[in-house]
């Protein structure tokens, strides 16, 4: 496979740095991957990703090289743009569009980064990984680990949904329970590199994650036939997917394939139980300050210092779009009130999207008109007690009472 890979490059301060060897951080802060886009744009076209397979490899050539054999996959990328517009309609408004990640290997869209990071650290000889996660992303290293044939080891708070912990224990990842967040597991997967010898696979800790992600922003281009939607709603948490969708824009911008200059207004949307991101973009800073006591339901975007904290916020501002933080203690009811009004399986994190939509509607931030697209970045049946309440029962031995029945009570 050919590489139109150019070099990595500091996000902080611009320096250059080649792309033949495994990269972590450059000055304690995240790495770009470049590439040359002139080249890019003579090798293919969109019309000749027509007949490609329906995953993320379809974007190769905006992707670091990987050979075939060398991909490491589980079949992951072309999720379905799904209208929502029954839910638009109760907000008063006309076009909003669901793009269900819930459909992707492991039932998050976790798969996408971790594919291509996975895939790039066994291009490299790694073989042993460690993780950081609040959930999602340790069940998709572990599987994706299991795939390659690599050991995994996993971190996450004792309080992530329990699926998370059963999926990186299924997939055999040695997994461990800390009684912190995920910046105290990030503490110890750092710690743990020089005595474990392990590779630090944290997000934006090496620049192949992002790339990965990058292929939500494609793949919502390609879908809409390269034009892009007025605003996008995508739940923050590391920032990995908001950042790698604006990178892509950028690139489709550059290599001349979108229909139209204007790009997405993003919104980063956060509860307002972990709001870092809020509250930098609210007091002007280009750097947020860690969350003191971050709690939420959605335990995707439960991160309280994000280490990709400015090129969220850069993202944000450079699109003219917005950092929200909805209500915590609405989640469930957004949630429960989607599924129920679209029967797409929206996970909490997207459900505070839909409470960042009803706000940006009523406030008309958002026109009546134009074209939202939400990310549902995971399935709700990775969340066992956002998803619980009580079913009514019957007794087979008492006489039907069909009122009641019909009342669902
Ligand atoms: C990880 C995660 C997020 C946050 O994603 P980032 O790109 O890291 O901000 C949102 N939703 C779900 C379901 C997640 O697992």
């Amino acid at each position: 496979m050919r590489s139109f890979v150019t070099h990595l490059e500091s996000a902080l301060d611009g320096t250059k740095l080649s792309a033949d060897e495994p990269r972590t951080l450059h000055r304690d802060r995240p790495l770009w991957v470049r590439y040359d886009l002139d080249a890019v744009a003579r090798a293919v076209s969109p019309a000749a990703l027509r007949d490609r397979p329906p995953t993320m490899w379809r974007y190769r050539e905006l992707l670091p090289p990987a050979g075939d054999a060398e991909i490491i996959t589980l079949g992951e990328g072309m999720t379905p743009l799904l209208p929502a517009d029954r839910l638009a309609k109760r907000f008063g408004l006309r076009h909003v569009f669901i793009k269900d990640e819930s459909q992707l290997p492991t039932g998050s869209f976790k798969s996408r980064g971790l594919a291509m990071a996975m895939t790039m650290a066994v291009r490299f000889g790694i073989t042993r990984i460690a993780i950081p996660t609040a959930g999602n992303a340790g069940g998709a290293a572990a599987a994706y680990a299991a795939r390659a044939g690599i050991e995994a080891f996993v971190f996450m708070p004792d309080d992530t949904p329990e699926i998370n912990q059963y999926e990186c224990l299924a997939a055999g990842a040695r997994t461990f329970l800390v009684n912190g967040l995920i910046t105290d597991c990030g503490r110890i997967v750092r710690e743990g590199t020089a005595a474990m010898g392990w590779f630090d696979l944290s997000t934006l800790k090496e620049p192949y994650r992002i790339e990965g992600k990058k292929t939500m922003g494609l793949e919502l281009a390609e879908q809409r036939q390269w034009k892009l939607p007025d605003v996008i709603l995508y739940p923050t948490g590391g920032g990995t997917g908001l950042i790698g969708m604006w990178k892509a824009f950028d690139e489709l911008a550059q290599l001349g394939w979108l229909k139209s200059d204007k790009l997405p207004r993003m919104v980063a949307v956060q509860s307002d139980g972990c709001a870092p991101i809020v509250r930098a973009f609210d007091a002007g800073e280009r750097f947020a300050e860690p969350f003191e006591n971050a709690a939420t339901l959605a335990a995707g975007i439960r991160v309280p210092a994000a280490i990709g904290d400015f090129m969220i916020l850069d993202a944000v501002r450079a699109s003219g779009g917005r950092a929200v933080a909805v209500r915590e203690a609405k989640i469930r009811e957004w949630m429960r009130m989607t599924i129920s009004c679209e029967g797409i399986s929206i996970c909490p994190e997207a459900a505070a999207c839909v409470g960042a939509l009803e706000q940006l509607a009523e406030e008309g931030w958002i026109g009546a008109d134009e074209e939202v697209v939400i990310y549902n970045t995971g399935a709700a049946q990775k969340y066992p007690a956002a998803m619980a309440g009580e079913l009514p029962r019957i007794d087979k031995d008492a006489p039907l009472d069909w009122d009641r029945i019909a009342r669902g009570g």
